[in-house]
């Protein structure tokens, strides 16, 4: 940000070193997992890398492995103990990406048949039905065919 003063502290920094509150749930070396105090779902879970990291672009492959496979043990423990059935991740990476917090996180949002969050419907209603050309350009860009 600016330069005239110190920037405040990042929240998730600050429960990684212990020294803001956090509802740990788990930890690896990279990764670290806790309760979002805005859950979805009971046990709605959030996981980020331990290092500042802002955007997905930005953590390194070892990081977004940690991250990943703390997220898939905080999903066993849901089921195994809030007896979710299945589960939806989120990850917001960007301002545009509508990023909350600046600190990388996955949510891991524990879920049940019928449980109302109803995302498919969410997701449905604002998906768009591309021609098969568009999707080949767009392939062949992102692959700098063209
Ligand atoms: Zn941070």
């Amino acid at each position: 940000m600016g330069t005239s003063g110190p920037s405040p502290p990042c929240i998730f920094c600050e429960i990684a070193a212990r020294r803001a509150p956090g509802h740990l749930v788990g930890e690896n070396a990279e990764a670290l997992a806790f309760l979002t105090i805005g859950p979805l779902r009971r046990g709605h879970t959030l996981v980020v890398p331990k290092r500042h990291v802002v955007e997905l672009v930005e953590a390194s492959p070892v990081e977004l492995a940690s991250v990943f496979r703390l997220g898939t043990e905080v999903a066993r423990l849901q089921r195994r103990e809030l007896g979710s059935e299945g589960e939806t991740l989120f990850l917001a990476s960007g301002e545009a990406g509508e990023q909350s917090v600046p600190h990388l996180h996955l949510h891991v949002v524990p879920r049940q048949r019928d449980d109302g969050l109803d995302l498919a419907h969410w997701w449905s209603d604002r998906a768009r039905s591309p021609a098969r050309e568009e999707l080949e350009q767009t392939a062949r860009r992102l692959r700098g065919l063209d």
